[in-house]
């Protein structure tokens, strides 16, 4: 039986639930191990249901374990089964609930109040086991040795999607069964777009390349950003990226359990602000990790719950200067019982002189 089912039956009881039905993709995968597209996983204070149709039985048979498995389509419907289960007070997903399940929950389900869940399972996932942090380290590593590959292939000439298309092509050759995320490569005047994603823009010398870039290995996500130039830095960008870093160092070395989001991204906003580049961070500090790659906890001004050993957070400040460009750093944190450990490796040291111009004149 999946650890996390006992995680959720836990909750159950502290809400007074009768059953907890789960079928947001990363919710279900969480509870049961399912990884296919469509199914509900039904907990109860006994039992444990996947239900799903006729194309997902056999998946769903060898991937659930501990599992009833319910096939519903043709002649039953989900909310037959909920019915012959007989629940009072049965726990949902409210964010991710569509409105005609909403009608058809409210219409069928007579006997049956709907409670929301207020994002429970979110805040459980927010913890991580032993096992989830080892799948998040290997994305992680994989994200490593592609920032190493890449500094070697980018050169001038190539275009950004050139770049992105050669990151995913690396990653999943190491194992990575996809992006995280659409592959953020923005050169020059362009890397003041925080989530510039890959174009058709030409990389010459003297432009700053932010890459912001991660993986999934076995469901679990990597994230990280690194800003490199191609060529010399020229003074401004160098005095950018000294601020970030500084701004990166100090948040990162104050995570440990008890701090919270918030206080860590006023521990970077402070050092941007009093370096008179305040209006140029529009963004939160970071965000959690794991099945998703932005998921609880909060990171940023809203962040006031008290980090936890086991949770997997990202530290990125930023400095975005319109017609200028911008610069991100960005590393995946481990909280731990004394602090934290770092999961992204790669240096962050200013990257100049990528190796291509080892051999030519800038
Ligand atoms: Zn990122
Ligand atoms: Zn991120």
């Amino acid at each position: 039986m999946n650890k996390n089912v006992g995680k959720i039956r836990s909750l159950l009881k502290g809400k007074n639930l009768d059953g907890i039905l789960l079928y947001k993709p990363e919710n279900r995968r969480y509870a049961s191990g399912f990884t296919g597209s469509t199914g509900y996983v039904l907990i109860t204070e006994t039992d444990t249901k996947f239900i799903t149709d006729f194309r997902y039985i056999e998946q769903a048979t060898v991937q659930c374990k501990g599992f009833e498995i319910i096939e519903i389509g043709n002649t039953k419907t989900i909310t037959d089964v909920l019915n012959e289960s007989t629940l009072l007070k049965l726990g949902v997903e409210e964010d991710f609930m569509t409105y005609g399940q909403s009608i058809e929950f409210t219409d069928k389900l007579a006997d049956t109040d709907i409670i929301p869940l207020e994002g429970a399972i979110l805040k459980l996932r927010s913890v991580k086991t032993p096992n989830e942090i080892k799948n998040i380290e290997k994305a992680a590593d994989i994200s490593d040795e592609a920032l190493e590959h890449i500094l070697g292939f980018i050169k001038p000439g190539l275009v950004e999607l050139d770049i992105a298309l050669e990151l995913e092509f690396f990653m999943r050759k190491r194992g990575a069964e996809r992006l995280s995320f659409d592959s953020i490569v923005a050169s020059g005047t362009r890397s003041s777009l925080p989530h510039g994603v890959a174009s058709d823009k030409i990389v010459e010398i003297g432009d700053i390349i932010t890459l912001d870039f991660g993986c999934v290995y076995n469901g679990y996500c990597s994230d990280m950003t690194r800003t490199v130039v191609l060529g010399r830095a020229d003074d401004r960008q160098k005095e950018i990226y000294d601020i970030v870093l500084r701004a990166q160092k100090t948040a990162l070395e104050a995570v440990r359990p008890g701090i919270t989001g918030a206080e860590l991204d006023s521990i970077a906003r402070n050092i941007i602000d009093d370096s008179g580049y305040g209006q140029y961070f529009g963004h939160g500090l970071g965000h959690g990790v794991g099945l998703e790659v932005h998921e609880l906890p909060r990171i940023n001004a809203h962040g006031d719950v008290p980090m936890e050993p086991g949770m997997v957070i990202t530290i990125e400040p930023g400095i975005y200067i319109p017609n200028f460009g911008g610069v991100r750093i960005e590393d995946l944190v481990l909280v731990t019982e004394d602090g934290y450990r770092v999961l992204s490796k790669s240096t962050k040291s200013l990257i100049e002189n990528l190796r291509y111009n080892m051999n030519i004149q800038v």
